[in-house]
């Protein structure tokens, strides 16, 4: 009999992409004896309208190329190429018609993302489509999921908690625009990458 696949969907802007996550991706594939993991990175973030996000296609570049190294790590375009605003809701549908029966899904992202799950659009949906794992640094305490207008809705969410998530993305742009290292916080390739394009507020290279 084939065996159910068991696939994680790593979530997130990336912006830029950093060990935090790659830590993060790792964990969740041993602990939970996941096949693959898949890189999401946000087409078009719903809650960052009020913020500069550098393009998908920069973030989807950066995050290949951190992950190029680990086989069982891959990057999706779903989101990135998907007209409109990015709901999850919508990459894990798609998933699912994909895979029917023949995959669980996972989808992985920080915990302070998954407290927000139940105001979602279409949190009633998410219960039967996949399993959150929300990752924390150690001490961080995760409330229930803030409730939202289907808070009936109850999808089911584990924790999981990861030292190196320390790093933060926007700690690594602040680092950038001071001209402060990002040695050890980020794989070079992509701190090569952001030199090189300007990114964050750094002077293009050559
Ligand atoms: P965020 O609010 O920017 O991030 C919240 C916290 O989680 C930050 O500390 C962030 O650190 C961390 N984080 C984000 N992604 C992570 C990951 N994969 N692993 C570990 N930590 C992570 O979150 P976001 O990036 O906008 O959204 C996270 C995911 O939730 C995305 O896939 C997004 O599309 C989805 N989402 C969906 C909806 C919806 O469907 N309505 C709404 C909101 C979010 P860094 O900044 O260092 O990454």
């Amino acid at each position: 009999m084939r065996k159910t696949l068991r696939l994680g969907v790593m979530g997130g802007t990336f912006d830029p992409v950093h060990y935090g996550h790659l830590v993060t991706a790792e964990e969740a594939l041993v602990q939970f004896n996941l096949d693959r993991v898949v890189f999401m990175p946000t087409g078009r973030p719903v809650r960052k309208t009020h913020r500069h996000v550098s393009s998908s296609e920069d973030r989807y570049l950066m995050t290949v190329i951190a992950t190029a190294s680990n086989p069982d790590f891959e990057v999706s375009r779903m989101e990135v190429d998907r007209p409109g605003d990015t709901y999850t809701v919508d990459t894990m549908t798609a998933l699912r018609d994909t895979y029917g029966g023949r995959a669980e899904l996972f989808f992985i992202t920080g915990a302070d993302a998954v407290r927000e799950i139940l105001t979602w659009k279409d949190a009633a949906r998410f219960a039967g489509l996949c399993t959150f794992i929300a990752a924390t640094r150690p001490g961080f305490e995760l409330d229930s999921p803030a409730a939202g207008p289907e808070s009936e809705a109850r999808p089911a969410v584990e924790t999981m908690e990861v030292p190196a998530l320390a790093i933060s993305s926007s700690d690594i742009q602040l680092r950038v625009r001071e001209r402060r290292p990002l040695r050890y916080l980020l794989p070079e390739a992509v701190a090569s990458y952001i030199h090189k394009n300007g990114l964050y507020g750094e002077p293009l290279a050559g």
